[in-house]
């Protein structure tokens, strides 16, 4: 008699890693009552994940996105200024700049790395240009010295948007800690969480107090209730900090989780010439965020139809993202086409990218993945 087979247990695209420590610090705020921005995790998580990625300053904010604003004005950026960008990134690294006044000037990836094309940056440079966000997409570090020698020619400062590369490195320097200023996240999904939040880190004390300020409603430090500027409450609570200060002390064995998964995935599917594994540069040491493979050639429809399939057994994908470009607040009318970014949005699909995924869960979804492709 045939028996009906078990539902597959699902897998999801990314979880969190929280445990017995993470509920202990957070307990403490409650215990002790500190639960607003206030209290010693604040600062602790501040100190010790700019040290973590070879920074001065750390200014904690509440999410990854508030820390590229307020990176942005510190740095006085603002109406008629231009930023080059990306335009194959999560929508949020062009929103900052639009919050600030500026416009966001869309820049193709290289096919070696997914990230800022530095040749295709100095062709986007103008006289209106006042600074270059580098996103380090997935984890994978951008061309920093091309890149880095390119806004030393014009004074630019370069701002880095590390929320998909925690613990990634460049020539052996840690992402956030190359450029004038580097902003992290740390919503559920990324590297680490504290819930909601973001982080700055800077060697320059200036920009790292500008951004405080700013980020505690326009307060001078030395005269309470004195606002010399219009600032913003994007503070972090001390409780997301206190899961911050847990998370921090779990950063290396994610990370080496990470790249362990990321090996296996290498390996499973190595045989399988439909699809082309993420790119590791001969100076990178990226940090997986998202096991994001292409399925070579695929249009955007047999893309989802894959998705669609592995979705069926179970094992969540999820698209790249669309050029922001390409999104109705950034269409400008123009024919310009960024055929690099398109074609990793088009094909791109990253797999599932727990820490704690298995070798037989990575062997489950690399099978699928195979029979959802009609490959061996
Ligand atoms: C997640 C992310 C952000 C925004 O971070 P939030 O904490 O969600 O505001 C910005 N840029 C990139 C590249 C991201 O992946």
């Amino acid at each position: 008699m045939p028996r009906s087979r078990p539902r597959p247990e699902p897998i999801p695209l990314v979880a969190p890693w929280l445990g017995a420590r993470e509920r202990r610090l957070v307990a403490e705020c409650v215990r002790s009552g500190w639960v607003s921005s206030r209290g010693r995790f604040v600062d602790e998580f501040e100190r010790r994940f700019a040290a973590y990625c070879g920074a001065r300053h750390g200014v904690a904010t509440s999410s990854g996105t508030t820390a590229l604003h307020l990176a942005l004005l510190a740095l006085g950026v603002g109406p008629g200024d231009d930023v080059l960008v990306p335009t194959l990134s999560f929508v949020a690294t062009a929103n900052a700049v639009r919050y600030v006044g500026a416009r966001p000037v869309f820049v193709d990836s290289e096919p070696e790395t997914w990230t800022l094309d530095p040749a295709a940056a100095r062709r986007a440079l103008t006289r209106r240009t006042r600074a270059i966000v580098v996103v380090h997409l997935y984890g994978h570090p951008a061309a920093m010295d091309e890149l880095l020698a390119l806004a030393a020619r014009d004074g630019l400062p370069v701002v880095e948007d590390a929320c998909q590369a925690h613990g990634s490195e460049y020539r052996g320097r840690r992402a956030g800690s190359l450029g004038t200023i580097g902003c992290f996240s740390f919503f559920a999904n990324k590297l680490i969480t504290t819930g909601e939040g973001g982080m700055l880190v800077t060697d320059r004390r200036d920009l790292a107090d500008t951004a405080r300020l700013l980020r505690d409603h326009g307060m001078s430090p030395a005269r309470r209730y004195w606002h010399p500027r219009v600032g913003f409450n994007y503070r972090m609570t001390n409780l997301q900090a206190a899961l911050g200060v847990a998370q921090l002390d779990r950063l290396d064995a994610l990370v080496a989780r990470r790249r362990r998964n990321a090996r296996r995935y290498a390996a499973a599917l190595a045989g399988t010439p439909a699809v082309a594994l993420p790119p590791e540069a001969p100076w990178a040491r990226p940090v997986p965020w998202l096991h994001t493979v292409l399925l070579r050639g695929a249009s955007r429809r047999a893309r989802d139809r894959v998705a669609a399939a592995l979705a069926r057994q179970g094992i969540e994908t999820r698209p790249v993202f669309y050029p922001i470009s390409a999104l109705p607040p950034y269409r400008d009318g123009s024919r310009r086409r960024f055929p690099v970014a398109e074609r990793l949005s088009r094909e791109g699909l990253s797999l599932p990218s727990s820490p704690h995924l298995t070798a037989a869960q990575i062997a489950r979804v690399c099978a699928a993945l195979r029979a959802a492709l009609g490959a061996r």
